[in-house]
This record gives C-alpha cells, structure tokens and sequence, in this order.
C-alpha cells in the first residue's frame, strides 16, 4: 500500500459528500453568502426592563451604536464590494430610527421582519403571536413601504404555531431555525414555508455580548478568535455547496476593530471566487425557483400542529 501523502485525509474529505443535497447556486457559485443583521438597537433593553429601561443610560449607548455609528460603516463596506444584503428589524426599531432604514433601501439591501418589540413567539399566547407579527409587518410596511419577505424570530424564538402564522401573512421564507447545512421546507397545515438556516456558532452573541443588564455576560473574544470559526464555516459551506448565513448584530459586529476584520474577510472571500453574495429574499427566491423546474429537490421538515401540542 503506498505511502499516505499528508494532506491525503484533507483531499478524502473534500471528495466525501458531506451535504446530501447540495443546492445549485447560480453562475457555478460553491455556496451562497448572506450576511444577516438583526438591527435590535434598544429593543431588548425595552424587552428585558419595561419600566427602567430609560435610567439604563450606559446599555442603551451600547445599543444605540448600532443604528448610529455601526450601520454606515457596515452600508460603507457594502458599497465598496458593491454587495447587497439582508436586515433583520424589529418594527419598533424601524419606526425610532427610520433614516437607518431609508439607508439600507438606498443602497438596495432587504429590510426582513424581526417582530415588533424584540418578543419570543414561543412565551405568548395564540392571540399575542398573531397580533405582534401583524403589528410587526404593519410597522416596517409604514416605514419602507414594501411588505418584507423574510422573518426570523427574535432570539430564534419560533413558536409552533410560527410557520402557519407566517404563511398566512404571505412571508416567503424563515430565518429562524437550525436544522440543515442548506435550505429546507417546513410542512405546517398552510402549507410549506421556506426555511434558510444558520445556527449559534453563526451568532455574534457568544463571543462579542457582555452586559450585566442583558444578563449575558461573556469573556469577549478577539476579532480574529471569533473570525477563525465563521472562516471554517465558509470554508466548509464552500467545499460542499452550502448556505453560510451568520446572524450579526450591528451595535456588536459593527463595532470598530470587529467591522474592520469583517471588511478583510468579505474582500478574501472575494479573492476565492465562486461565492454568491445575496439578500436572503433573492437566495429565497432563486432555491423557489429551483424547485419549480425540479433542478433541486428539498428536505421537507414536518411541523407538529399545534393541536398536538395543546393535547400534551
Ligand atoms: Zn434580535
């Protein structure tokens, strides 16, 4: 038997087929790349300390970074790549900073739900469900005058009742789960919902958040630690024709040192080649159209209905 060369385990694991349905991204792109941003601003502090919200002054400066100082920044680097992605707001946000939103339409970028105030779908009531997705569409239809294609569920928080309640307002796809490498559809009693996956380890959260006040306290990693990871990540989706969305926020992403690595990484991820860099709703809308002609074919993930869920 002949000698193993020593990058021969790397070579038989690129040959594996690690993803069992890889999507077909367009122009022979390996993966596609969507930078989401949940633009929270205050929202959580509102969320988390109805009543003393505006006595935490230190907090909300942290928060408030995020629209004011971090989104041109993030907007500036966008241009220069001349890339278009996603948001994720909260109505409530939309409607205290709506020149941050006019600034992400200008250059073309989506603007995709992310409730009203910060609320978890899976704490409330049917009723409550229902009516701060409808006041969260409302709010961010006033505010960009579209009607937003995309939702994800405020701290991943999609209830069981998520996926109907969504295909009844018309959205095209959910951002919120963690099921798959690539995309997926979920079976509710409406029908089938798109889900564009991401998961934790895509999060920002983990190792940039400290705050007593949020009651996540973390030892805040590097940009480079943190980068070091969502790299292998790409790399990985881009061997294996996968979807890399990491879930960003823009008041810790955004912050200075964090945004100027991110700045390097896109223009490396560039110099590989092969990337689709997309808004969600056109990768949403590209893997719709896939299925039509039947170039692709999903996984389809089936819903409990809420039914059985009361029934426990
Ligand atoms: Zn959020």
């Amino acid at each position: 038997m002949a000698a193993r060369q020593p990058d021969e385990p790397a070579r038989a694991a690129a040959e594996a087929m690690m993803i069992r349905n890889p999507v077909p991204w367009p122009n022979d792109a390996r993966c596609a790349v969507a930078f989401t941003l949940d633009m929270d601003a205050e929202s959580i502090l509102q969320l988390a300390h109805p009543q003393r919200a505006h006595a935490l002054v230190s907090a909300a400066s942290m928060l408030r970074y995020g629209p004011e100082i971090a989104l041109p920044r993030i907007l500036d680097t966008y241009r220069h790549y001349g890339i278009r992605q996603t948001f994720f707001v909260p109505g409530w946000c939309a409607e205290r900073y709506p020149h941050a939103i006019e600034a992400m339409l200008r250059d073309g970028h989506e603007v995709a739900a992310h409730g009203y105030l910060h609320e978890h779908p899976n704490e409330l009531s049917d009723h409550e469900e229902r009516h701060f997705l409808m006041r969260s569409l409302a709010a961010l239809q006033t505010v960009t005058g579209q009607k937003p294609a995309g939702w994800r569920a405020p701290l991943y928080n999609f209830s069981h009742r998520s996926a109907e309640l969504l295909l009844e307002a018309g959205i095209a796809y959910d951002a919120s789960l963690m099921g798959d490498d690539v995309p997926y559809l979920l079976q509710s009693a409406s029908g089938e919902l798109l889900e564009l996956p991401s998961h934790w380890g895509m999060d920002d959260w983990p190792p940039f958040m400290h705050s007593v006040e949020l009651d996540f306290q973390m030892p805040i990693q590097s940009p480079a630690t943190a980068w070091e990871s969502w790299w292998q990540e790409f790399e990985a989706m881009w061997e294996y024709g996968g979807l890399w969305v990491p879930v960003w926020h823009p008041f810790l992403s955004g912050r200075l040192a964090r945004w100027r690595t991110t700045h390097e990484m896109i223009g490396r991820m560039m110099q590989r080649g092969r990337v689709w860099f997309a808004p969600m709703r056109d990768i949403a809308a590209h893997v719709r159209r896939c299925i039509a002609e039947g170039s692709w074919l999903p996984r389809v993930e089936r819903q409990l209905p809420p039914a059985a869920d009361a029934q426990r």
